[in-house]
């Protein structure tokens, strides 16, 4: 009777395993390459220095770190 036991156990391992890669996001899409340099897609804060990205909010940047907002100049 006991050796049944024994079986049961391994074939749930399996099922586990694959779930796990899916949140692997995040900082590299601020990030591009070209002719060899690393080029910031997104502003970084003034007040919590290089580092700190800011959110795109359409008009304007705002920092989620300390909330610093800047609004987008029309330049050019
Ligand atoms: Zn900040």
């Amino acid at each position: 009777m006991s050796e049944n036991l024994e079986e049961a156990p391994e074939r749930k391992k399996k099922e586990k395993v694959e779930k796990r890669k899916k949140k692997e996001k995040g900082v590299f899409s601020l990030y591009k390459i070209e002719n060899g340099k690393v080029v910031r897609l997104r502003p970084t804060c003034e007040r919590c220095g290089p580092g700190y990205f800011m959110a795109d909010h359409g008009d304007r940047y705002t920092c989620g770190h300390c909330g610093f907002t800047r609004y987008k100049l029309a330049e050019k």
